[in-house]
């Protein structure tokens, strides 16, 4: 099956859809069906595909397929610091309904419904196109174009399951006067799309509304949910996700009755409807609906109190935004107050993670020869590249992992029929190659990542992280140079006891139990360690492992002395100092706190430590130690002889 992106069943396929709807009502010859898978969501089925000829109109305005944001990047007048991750904002605001009850009964602050009550009583509006719940099955969500106050009341809160609010577009095509939409972000790209493809729908359309999504879950998210009360999904009268007060409650009330037979926090009800998202919901990349006029969010920079009412975080994007939520305050529709843009971005933090793991979720799908949506007019290498390290591995590798498991490789439903001859002996499949272009992909990713991890390895290993201690450990197989680093590090901190650790070879001719002329314990007193804080702690040399076994020989020192131990710091050598520290960490326990200190090797410069063969030497020899130490290390033998300290004066 190809994998290039020909038509909306493409789009469909390789999970790109977001579920808008918008293809269905742009179809000249009605040849789309939407159906709720309801593992998924909500996805169009071409009826016919000999019917569609030369005709493209489905694919033009599908967000899945293609997202050209550039023209907001250069609108006037936005605030730069928030455009990469937030898209344009002109101006933020934090308020409610001036409406008691519209505030009471709306997601956040109800301000998407005032703002439809605005257009439709004081713009002129004909209607609101939005979704609600079906009343006749409520796990399910209906597009409708409310005209009323009581019709929009009738659609407040957030809905966690699939809607296509683009599916009903003809509504506002055939209006006698435009329209207010409200709709998810991706819903609000493709009306944008619809619009340049459909002139008389771009007259219709007079404001667009949009709210922060993380995405909508499927349905069998919901139903599971109701599952998990003791609820048959049949048996329901109505359902309500959140509003109602702020942030609400999962609200289920069987048929007949007025109360709900249960409720579930709104915090309980999304941490287990959150799993549905489908998969296309971690690649996508606006979710605060950028394209719309204005957009509103949750504002999760404070806890909700118990009892408040809500408000909502509301965002001018365009002209016409500002122009009609200032027209909505002073109609008496909005109360709102200027919200500095600190409290969105604190708001929306989980939103704003994802959107800068994204380049390395696309570069895993893309390294897997998998097709993506067309993305124009979104920074997502810079915010990627802006990562720490471990968080751009883990995009990337933590994907392609889902990818594997997942079998994200592998088309979706409406895959072709299998085809069989000889009395099923014979069976017809299709083959995949690895084409000369996703070689280069390959290698080029290869290539980046390589570069990237090598990159990060020195400062991964190359750790300094101090506790609160009075001990200080020194590794005794320090270079020179490093043991005077040591000392400077005894001078910095507020040590009281150090302790020169070593193993004894037997060609070292040194009797583990008594004094011995200790060349580190000098120079370490040479650079101004006190000789009455110093002590020597001596163990038999072994073949391997010896930073674990030096470990147990410190702990054996504390336990022969009955010392109590807290905290020590260790000063190791910078490339072994994650290694020592994972060690030592084995070696205590919990019940020590263990800090490090990566004595740096002046013969090469750790940012480019590729550069010199003494880097490269150490580097690559500790990486491969570290991962032996993290995957295969468990200690062979009982070390023996560990009462083994020997004082230095
Ligand atoms: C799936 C989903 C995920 C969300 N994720 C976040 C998030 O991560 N961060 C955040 O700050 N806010 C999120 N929100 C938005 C937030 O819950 C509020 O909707 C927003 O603050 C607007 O509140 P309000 O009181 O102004 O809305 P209301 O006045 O209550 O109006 C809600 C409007 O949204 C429409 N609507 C409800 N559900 C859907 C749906 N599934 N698809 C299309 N239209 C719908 C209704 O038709 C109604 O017009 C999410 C909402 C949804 C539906
Ligand atoms: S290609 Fe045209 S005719 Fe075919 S489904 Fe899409 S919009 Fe309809
Ligand atoms: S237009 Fe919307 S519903 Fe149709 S395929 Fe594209 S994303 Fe899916």
């Amino acid at each position: 099956m190809s994998r290039n992106i020909k038509t909306i069943a493409d789009v469909v396929r390789w999970r790109l859809c977001t579920g808008c709807g918008a293809c269905a009502p742009v179809c000249p010859v009605q040849n789309i069906r939407l159906v709720d898978v309801p593992t998924e969501g909500i996805r169009p089925r071409i009826e016919d595909p000999l019917r569609c000829g030369s005709c493209t109109a489905c694919l033009e305005v599908c967000p899945g397929y293609e997202l050209d944001y550039s023209a907001h990047r250069s609108r006037p007048g936005i605030v730069p610091e928030l455009a990469p991750a937030f898209g344009p904002v002109l101006d933020i605001w934090e308020g409610h309904a001036r409406d008691p009850a519209i505030r009471y009964a709306g997601s956040s602050g109800g301000a998407l419904t005032a703002l439809g009550l605005y257009g439709l009583e004081q713009l002129g509006m004909h209607g609101v196109l939005h979704i609600g719940a079906d009343p006749a099955d409520p796990v399910r969500n209906r597009t409708g174009l409310s005209r009323t106050r009581e019709e929009l009341m009738a659609k407040t809160g957030s809905r966690y399951a699939p809607a296509s609010a683009c599916d009903s577009l003809h509504l506002i095509e055939a209006a006698p006067a435009p329209c207010v939409f409200v709709g998810q972000p991706a819903e609000v790209a493709a009306l944008q799309k619809a619009r340049r493809l459909r002139p008389l729908l771009d007259q219709r359309v007079g404001l667009m509304l949009s709210f922060f999504c993380a995405g909508s879950p499927s349905t069998q998210g919901t139903v599971d949910l109701l599952k998990t009360l003791g609820i048959d999904a049949a048996q329901l009268g109505s359902l309500r996700y959140r509003g109602n007060s702020w942030p609400g409650s999962f609200a289920a009330t069987l048929k007949g009755r007025t109360d709900p037979a249960q409720r579930l926090s709104y915090r309980e009800s999304w941490a287990f409807l959150q799993r549905y998202r489908p998969y296309g919901a971690h690649l996508w990349p606006d979710d605060t609906g950028e394209a719309a006029d204005i957009s509103c969010g949750d504002p999760w920079y404070e806890d909700p109190k118990a009892g408040a009412i809500g408000s909502s975080l509301v965002v001018a994007r365009t002209e016409a935004g500002r122009r009609a939520v200032r027209g909505a305050m002073a109609a008496g529709y909005l109360d709102l107050t200027p919200a500095e843009p600190w409290k969105l971005v604190k708001s929306q933090e989980n939103l704003t993670r994802k959107r800068r793991a994204i380049a390395g979720r696309r570069l895993a799908f893309r390294a897997f020869g998998l097709p993506l949506t067309r993305l124009k007019g979104f920074p997502l290498v810079r915010l990627w590249l802006g990562l720490p390290p471990r968080d751009q591995f883990k995009s990337v590798f933590g994907t392609a992992r889902r990818i594997l498991q997942r079998k994200y490789y592998r088309a979706t439903f409406d895959s072709p029929p299998r085809r069989t001859a000889l009395g099923g002996l014979l069976v017809r499949r299709e083959v995949w190659t690895v084409s000369l272009r996703a070689m280069l992909i390959g290698l080029l990713a290869a290539g980046s990542l390589g570069f990237a991890g090598i990159r990060g390895l020195y400062p991964f290993l190359a750790i300094t992280s101090r506790v609160p201690a009075d001990v200080l450990v020194v590794d005794g197989w320090l270079p020179t140079y490093a043991l005077a680093q040591a000392a400077a590090e005894y001078q910095r901190g507020h040590y009281r006891t150090v302790l020169a650790v070593r193993g004894v070879y037997p060609f070292d001719s040194a009797d583990l139990d008594r004094p011995i002329d200790d060349y580190v314990a000098d120079i370490l007193v040479r650079h101004g360690v006190p000789r009455e804080r110093l002590s020597s702690v001596l163990f038999p040399g072994l073949q391997r492992d010896r930073t674990y076994y030096s470990a147990l020989a410190v702990r054996q020192w504390f336990r022969e002395r009955r010392l109590p131990l807290r905290a020590l710091n260790l000063a190791t050598a910078a490339g072994h100092a994650r290694r020592s520290r994972l060690l030592y960490r084995d070696a205590f326990g919990s019940g020590v706190a263990i800090g490090v200190i990566g004595l740096p090797d002046p013969n090469y410069d750790g940012r480019h430590w590729w550069r010199s063969s003494e880097g490269v030497r150490e580097i690559l020899f500790e990486a491969v130690a570290y991962v032996y130490v993290r995957l295969l290390f468990s200690p062979l033998h009982s070390p023996r002889g560990y009462s083994t300290s020997t004082p230095t004066s």
